[in-house]
């Protein structure tokens, strides 16, 4: 059977970055930026002073520590004279330094008297200056296609006066439910019926990586159903699919999407939760059939679906690399096949301790509820002892990790 990396790698192999579209800088937070940017100018544009106090030439210091002051010069303004040699003017952090200085001697460090400043030791020649070009030169890469805007790549794009900028576009995914047994929230949950959780589970996971979910509700057992959903669904760039993939004769949800042309990538995976999963392909679209099984759902999407749809928003990096934890109890497993473990993890001396959050049943939802990361146990791992050092991915909770 097809193994985790396998099937990752597959998904990826048939998911291509979605259109561009142009967007104000203010609302790209978050967003994947589409075209590489040059700086169409050096960062700083001028030689500038790194502190309030007196620019000067360190040649002149060389017999004496004490200045006439010549000219005042505040940040935002061009010097419009040199630097007489011999003289020093005063100067505000930013401002442009004017030609022939080549260092600054910072307030704290000199005496102003009199029209003079003195300094109380020689500076370093160059000192707090901030060169020009020494952020950014002009015509250099700043940002690469693929990158997600932080608040520091915002920023840097707001100082090269970009307030229009190329984003991938979000993706639109289609997210459907099926089973007679689901109602929706708020309506009568007569005997024997659930809610539908996982289309919430599900938008919300969308929603997290910046995708926009669109819910199509619930599709029942029958064929009727099934089609107008399915082929609603395949509108969409995406279409994630959840339970109806197993072998009850009410599964029909591989059967019908065949049947509405799509073509099947494969079908189960060696992993535990979420074996039944399938991968299938409309038209260049991406389909998605998760278990039923909610942490099943949630740990396929996060594990499969996840970097899928950021590949198709345009992110390079979309895999999270496996980080290394300490077990701190023994965990029994049988080889042969591969595991998702729910786990709590706190940090020690800079090391992940990992324990499981509980019951790892598929059916235990309040063990993924209170677990920090996943850890991935390959099909031929076999028991293992307290102390074994396995692989983790972390699930976005590190801020409330605690320290031991
Ligand atoms: P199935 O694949 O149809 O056999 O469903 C597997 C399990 O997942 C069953 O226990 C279902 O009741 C449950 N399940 C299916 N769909 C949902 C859903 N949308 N929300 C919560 N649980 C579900
Ligand atoms: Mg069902």
């Amino acid at each position: 059977m097809l193994r985790f990396e396998d099937a990752r790698r597959l998904i990826l192999h048939h998911c291509s970055p979605l259109g561009s579209e142009r967007i104000s800088l203010s609302a790209a937070c978050g967003r994947v930026l589409a075209d590489e940017v040059h700086a169409p100018w050096d960062l700083p544009r001028w030689n500038n002073s790194a502190m309030d106090g007196f620019a000067l030439r360190h040649e002149d210091l060389s017999a004496t520590l004490s200045l006439p002051i010549e000219g005042y010069l505040p940040a935002g303004v061009l010097p419009g004279a040199g630097l007489a040699p011999g003289t020093a003017m005063k100067i505000m952090t930013g401002a442009p330094l004017p030609i022939g200085a080549d260092t600054v001697v910072p307030m704290e460090e000199a005496r102003e008297e009199a029209g003079r400043v003195s300094l109380t030791k020689r500076p370093v020649s160059g000192a707090h200056v901030r060169r020009q070009a020494e952020d950014v030169r002009a015509g250099e890469l700043v940002i690469p296609a693929g990158t997600l805007l932080r608040p520091a790549e915002i920023g840097m794009l707001a100082s090269f006066g970009k307030v229009v900028i190329p984003v991938f576009r979000r993706a639109r995914i289609a997210v459907l439910s099926t089973g007679d047994e689901l109602v929706e929230p708020g309506e009568p949950l007569s005997d024997g019926r659930i809610v539908n959780s996982n289309a919430f589970a599900l938008a919300a996971a969308l929603q997290e990586i910046g995708a926009e979910p669109i819910l199509l509700g619930i599709a029942r057992d029958t064929r009727e159903s099934h089609l107008a959903l399915l082929r609603e669904g395949l509108r969409a760039d995406g279409l994630i699919t959840s339970a109806g993939i197993s072998t009850g004769d009410r599964d029909l949800v591989r059967e019908i999407l065949l049947e509405l042309g799509a073509e099947e990538i494969f079908w189960k995976i060696d992993i535990k939760p979420g074996r039944p999963m399938a991968f299938l392909r409309a038209e260049n679209r991406p389909i998605f059939c998760l278990p039923g099984n909610p942490v099943a759902t949630l740990i396929t999407f996060e594990e499969l679906v996840k970097p899928a749809i950021l590949r198709m928003m345009g992110h390079r990096r979309v895999i999270q690399p496996f980080v290394q934890g300490i077990l701190q109890e023994a965990v029994r497993k049988k080889p042969g096949r591969g595991q998702f473990l729910r786990v709590r993890l706190s940090v020690r001396d800079g090391r992940f301790l990992v324990s499981t959050s509980g019951d790892q049943q598929t059916g235990i939802l309040r063990t993924l509820v209170s677990a920090d990361g996943l850890v991935y146990l390959p099909p031929e791992a076999g028991d293992l002892p307290a102390g074994a050092v396995v692989d983790l991915h972390l699930l976005g909770r590190q801020a409330e990790m605690r320290e031991e």
